[in-house]
């Protein structure tokens, strides 16, 4: 999610990467040491929620594998939040704490290749948020009815606002077990599937059989009622099923009809939804939304578009809610495929973005994709690199989501082939199936599997803020030409039009001269290469 209002965004996305970072910062972003050491296998979160005095307590159970030998642990919860004590084997242990940092100190020999657990009982008033999902935390809220509307949010922030674990986003948890007791009559629901309630203490248990990063996990409690079908999927049946307020019932039941029409697009254009076991959910929220995994959140008041408004400007984008399809797509970019650091965001937002235009592409075909993408670039500001600084839990710009969407639209043009290009995002969802990836890592499978080296498309749209400027002077029949503005050795090839036919460039830092048929005052460069262009009269 992340996304943050066009306007609120020009005003706030100032900051440059010249900041100092502090030592909480390395903590928070790095591969510390006794991070490194161990490997996250299971949690069992066990948390009671009590809205009225907006307080939380309970425990974390961590498993993990040894993978070197170390005794000291570092966990992650971020004060008001405090840890009450941390056991081994029914053992207390010393804990040394640093802000936000934990530093466990185990007894217990720790050998190579061990499984074991800690136990982490903690309590408090988690930060409420100030506006979530942007500002998040624990969102307190009452519905119409003022019965209890509870949720948390908290991407970038970390998930160690409300629980405690290794807030790190390298190391995804294998599977999870999350047990919340929500206040009587009212419901949780969290991520993956019911395995059971707890009558007497209103306890809610959900099960997540696949890895998951820490941000996606979430509580969510409220008056909801369900109901759900079954997708025939690429996979077999899915099972989608779909959480809402009571009252917004039959709204619900119409609006929601976007929600399997997003399914066959993104199974279409990604490959089979990656978390069959743990069924698809649409969770009513007090927020706009976030792509919990398997638990999608929606927010979006039952409107299309996002918040009744089109972001491309185009009309396109109120075919469909943004909400259902933009935080739907991050199941697989974000979800399946997840940063190893936030430093490389755009490997979510990047291909969300670009997901929407893939939607409208499957439904209403590839000019009005193509008017969709384009049309989200009047909101790209290039103030600074997509790509953020690594190790402190950073991120990069904000245009990481339509800079990003349109540099994938681009490449679609360099791959100019449409079924290789949708082989290629269905093989990244293959190639890095529930892992967490370097950029680096997406980019070289790209180019290898274009076979087209794009290190420097990406090094100039990801790495820098500068868009290439495509300059030319027309001599009689001649056009004479060059890029600017771009890095040293950026030679993208570029469809122009003359006349109403194409022609491919092979622009680069160097003016060079080429004859073409036709009216070259007709010279255009095609809409669909994110360039700017001037001509030199
Ligand atoms: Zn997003």
């Amino acid at each position: 999610m992340k996304r943050i209002l066009i306007l609120t965004m020009m005003m706030v996305a100032t900051a440059t990467y010249a900041q100092q970072f502090t030592e909480q910062d390395s903590l928070r972003g790095s591969i510390t040491p006794e991070r490194e050491w161990w490997d996250l296998n299971y949690y069992h979160l066990d948390v009671a929620v009590d809205p009225d005095k907006k307080f939380i307590s309970g425990s974390n159970t961590i498993r993990y594998k040894v993978l070197k030998k170390n005794q000291v642990m570092q966990v992650d919860l971020q004060p008001p939040m405090t840890i009450e004590k941390v056991t081994q084997d029914g053992q207390e242990l010393q804990v040394a704490h640093n802000g936000n940092a934990h530093f466990v100190h185990l007894k217990k020999i720790q050998k190579k290749g061990d499984f074991n657990e800690i136990k982490v009982y903690y309590s408090g008033h988690p930060k409420e948020a100030v506006r979530a999902p942007w500002d998040g935390g624990f969102s307190w809220k009452k519905d119409n009815k003022g019965k209890d509307f509870v949720a948390t949010s908290n991407q970038g922030l970390g998930a160690s606002v409300w629980w405690p674990n290794k807030d790190h986003m390298y190391d995804e948890v294998d599977s999870m077990l999350i047990s919340v007791k929500a206040p009587k009559g009212l419901m949780d629901v969290s991520n993956g599937r019911l395995r059971k309630v707890d009558k007497d203490t209103n306890t809610y248990h959900w099960f997540v059989s696949n890895p998951i990063n820490n941000y996606g996990v979430n509580i969510n409690i409220g008056d909801y009622v369900h109901f759900g079908e079954k997708y025939n999927g690429e996979k077999g049946i899915l099972d989608m099923d779909y959480y809402v307020l009571r009252d917004n019932l039959e709204k619900a039941k119409e609006h929601f009809k976007d929600a399997p029409k997003m399914m066959k697009a993104f199974e279409h254009w990604f490959g089979p939804y990656p978390f069959y076991e743990d069924s698809f959910k649409l969770v009513e929220v007090p927020y706009l939304g976030m792509e919990h995994q398997s638990s999608v959140t929606y927010g979006n008041q039952y409107m299309k578009g996002y918040l009744g408004r089109d972001l491309s400007g185009t009309g396109w984008g109120l075919k469909f809610d943004f909400i259902i399809i933009h935080e739907a797509g991050h199941e697989w970019f974000a979800n399946n495929i997840t940063y190893k650091d936030v430093a490389d965001m755009w490997v979510h937002e990047g291909f969300t973005a670009y997901s929407e235009n893939l939607f409208v592409d499957f439904y209403y075909g590839k000019e009005a994709a193509a008017d969709y993408v384009i049309g989200t670039r009047a909101s790209i500001q290039n103030d600074k690199p997509i790509i953020g600084p690594y190790n402190v839990n950073v991120e990069g710009s904000k245009d990481m989501y339509y800079k990003g969407a349109n540099l994938l639209h681009t490449i679609r043009q360099l791959v100019n082939d449409d079924e290789k290009w949708r082989q290629i995002l269905r093989g990244l969802n293959r190639e890095f199936y529930h892992q967490t990836v370097t950029t680096d890592q997406i980019e070289g499978y790209i180019s290898r599997h274009a076979k087209i080296d794009l290190s420097k498309v990406f090094d100039q749209y990801l790495r820098t803020a500068k868009i290439p400027m495509f300059e030319y002077e027309v001599d009689g029949n001649e056009v004479k030409y060059r890029y600017t503005n771009v890095i040293a050795g950026f030679n993208m090839p570029l469809k122009v039009w003359v006349d109403g036919t194409a022609h491919i460039l092979k622009p680069t830092g160097k003016w060079k001269k080429q004859k073409l048929d036709g009216d070259l005052s007709t010279l255009e460069v095609d809409r669909n290469y994110y360039v700017d262009q001037q001509f030199l009269p």
